[in-house]
């Protein structure tokens, strides 16, 4: 005979047991597969705590991103990658401070201090990455006179890096945006790949923000508008 405890007790777990399945479907669970690349946006010393345009908490990006890159069989890793005297750096043009703007031949242009400058450590990339699979590491930036937030358009918003052109080489539909900083590389790479035609999702909780002048919710608010989906790396099934 049962008791009442016994009773309630499998009906407990007869609930739950039917309860299961579709409370893992109500969760946003979305799984990478052999058309998604994850993009993982300039994680390098120079953005990183005691670089020369560091990132607040921009070292929080690192484990998140090693443990979403395990669900992607693809990567690509993009690299600020800047001449020396680069036109985006403040100490080329006499009387500017870092985070003033100035207006170059292909639009306005925030000024930094002098960062990722090629070959130098700060231009490395940050050495707790573990993404030994990463495919593609993609260069920007690197033409002394325009700048390249995204790594798909240089900022006069016609000069190419390749990025498309490869991801669609690959057979790639879905990237997904991770890295340094929100506001700026990580929101231009997304808006971009929009425009390449691709869908998008920006991981949130693997990205941090300069936040200048508004910038950040600027940058949300254009991402929502181009249709990029805003998710958190919880979202993301972990992989094999
Ligand atoms: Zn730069």
């Amino acid at each position: 005979m049962l008791d009442r405890r016994q009773i309630l007790a499998m009906l407990g777990t007869t609930a739950l047991a039917s309860l299961a399945p579709s409370a893992l479907l109500a969760a946003t669970s979305i799984k990478p597969d052999d058309a998604s690349a994850l993009l993982v946006i300039d994680v390098q010393n120079c953005f990183l705590p005691g670089g020369s345009l560091a990132v607040k908490e921009g070292e929080q990006v690192v484990p998140v991103i090693n443990k979403i890159s395990k669900a992607f069989a693809n990567v690509v890793m993009t690299q600020d990658w800047h001449t020396p005297g680069h036109v985006s750096f403040a100490s080329v043009h006499s009387g500017k401070k870092p985070f003033e703007t100035v207006d170059l031949p292909y639009g306005k242009q925030v000024l930094w201090p002098d960062h990722c400058v090629q070959g130098t450590d700060g231009a490395a990339l940050s050495k707790d990455l573990a993404i030994p699979h990463a495919e593609l590491i993609i260069r920007k930036g690197f033409h002394k006179n325009v700048d390249s937030y995204s790594a798909f358009l240089e900022a006069d918003g016609k000069t190419s890096t390749g990025l498309a052109g490869y991801l669609k080489g690959r057979k790639i539909k879905r990237v997904f945006v991770a890295g340094l900083a929100t506001d700026f590389c990580v929101a231009w790479t997304a808006l971009d790949a929009r425009k390449a035609g691709f869908e998008v999702y920006v991981v949130e909780d693997a990205c941090r923000g300069i936040d200048t002048q508004g910038s950040l919710a600027k940058a949300w608010a254009d991402m929502a508008k181009a249709g990029v989906k805003r998710i958190q790396s919880a979202d993301i099934a972990a992989g094999a």
